[in-house]
């Protein structure tokens, strides 16, 4: 079955875009990943690398205005593999992530629909953070929807509590509780996608948004790269993750970008040291060095060359420990409490024997 426009996520908003721009004399085709100055589009003629003209350049104000994953663009074709983009069809919207030290945002992806903003359940259940991504995906005009992830994790009855707190925080909001692993609530999940219609995944680091897409993605679906195989327009090894087609017609954009929505420059901070010292410590002698005193150690010689700082190591290191005191067992957890209380006992002792 040849592809339609229609199956990249094409409809009457953009039709009527192109005709009110003047761009009925153009292809169309989408952007499906973004590189440093060209673009990847697919359009149902296949997949090509394309450049945006000069006089787009000279038009193009702000950053914003330059195309982007999501994008509808009109494009002239060069040859089997390459084309020159015009210009930018109008968005129907727009999700972005502002930093605090920058006055322009930068453009993640355009024409989602519906954002899954994912929680986990185990660690990750914070209504403030759910807040954070609901304003971010709201102020883009994407239809959010929430994603109680690892429900294998917590008894029903925590289940039922969470739902009703996130109900009572966001109003008239979908809510859907899944299992990425244990495979509950997967069907309701793609049942709430529809063909034609592209959504995204949000939600910190772990919280399962990529084993979800691969639930959904599961047996049926075609990547993107497969497709261009397939249509033989000349095989294209599209970098890692961008868009993806579900069998049942929806459009999933997943890219590198998306992991940095809603996180504060702090956090991309920390998961910039954490990277740095997970990828320092394959250089320790030790396995489970602790980069604290031993010997050949990949982290403290990097400290000591100044090439990883300091204050960002003692955070790393406090967070560590709040991450291993959280995973510890109940009970372990009761036995340091335990030791604690009996510490504090003596010490409160102590001073009342040495007390004035
Ligand atoms: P991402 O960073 O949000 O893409 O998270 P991943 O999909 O990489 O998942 C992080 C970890 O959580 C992996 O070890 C998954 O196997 C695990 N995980 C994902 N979904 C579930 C779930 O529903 N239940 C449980 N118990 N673990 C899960
Ligand atoms: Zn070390």
């Amino acid at each position: 079955m040849p592809l339609e426009l229609e199956d990249l996520g094409y409809s009457g908003f953009f039709a009527a875009s192109r005709e009110e721009l003047g761009l009925e004399d153009y292809a169309v085709a989408r952007v499906i990943a973004e590189y440093k100055g060209a673009y990847r589009v697919k359009s149902p003629a296949g997949e090509y690398l394309a450049e945006i003209t000069g006089k787009q350049i000279f038009r193009a104000l702000e950053r914003e205005d330059y195309p982007a994953v999501g994008d509808w663009v009109a494009v002239t074709h060069l040859d089997a593999e390459r084309a020159v983009i015009n210009g930018v069809l109008q968005r129907k919207s727009l999700l972005k992530r502002k930093y605090s030290d920058r006055s322009e945002a930068q453009v993640i992806a355009t024409n989602i629909d519906a954002a899954f903003i994912v929680a986990s359940m185990d660690r990750d259940y914070n209504l403030n953070r759910l807040e954070r991504y609901m304003a971010i995906v709201r102020d883009g005009g994407i239809v959010p929807i929430v994603v109680l992830n690892k429900i294998d994790l917590i008894s029903a009855l925590e289940l039922d509590s969470r739902v009703s707190r996130t109900a009572r925080r966001f109003g008239d909001i979908e809510i859907v509780a899944t299992s990425a692993t244990a495979g509950g609530g997967i069907d309701a999940l793609a049942g709430g996608i529809l063909g034609g219609n592209t959504y995204c995944f949000l939600g910190s680091s772990g919280v399962g948004k990529s084993s979800l897409i691969n639930r959904l993605l599961e047996g049926e679906a075609i990547r993107t790269d497969a497709i261009s195989n397939r249509t033989g327009k000349g095989r294209h090894t599209t970098t890692g993750r961008g868009m993806y087609f579900l069998a049942g017609g929806g459009i999933v954009i997943d890219n590198p970008g998306m992991r940095e929505v809603g996180m504060t420059d702090a956090d991309a901070g920390i998961e910039d040291v954490f990277a740095g010292i997970t990828e320092l410590s394959a250089r320790c002698r030790f396995k489970d060095c602790t980069h604290m005193h031993e010997p050949g150690c990949a982290v403290r010689e990097a400290l000591s060359r100044g090439e990883l700082d300091e204050e960002a190591f003692a955070n790393y290191t406090r967070l560590k420990k709040e991450a291993e005191y959280y995973e510890m067992s109940s009970l372990e957890k009761r036995d340091k409490d335990r030791q604690l209380a009996k510490y504090v006992k003596k010490a409160k002792k102590q001073l009342k024997e040495f007390g004035p």
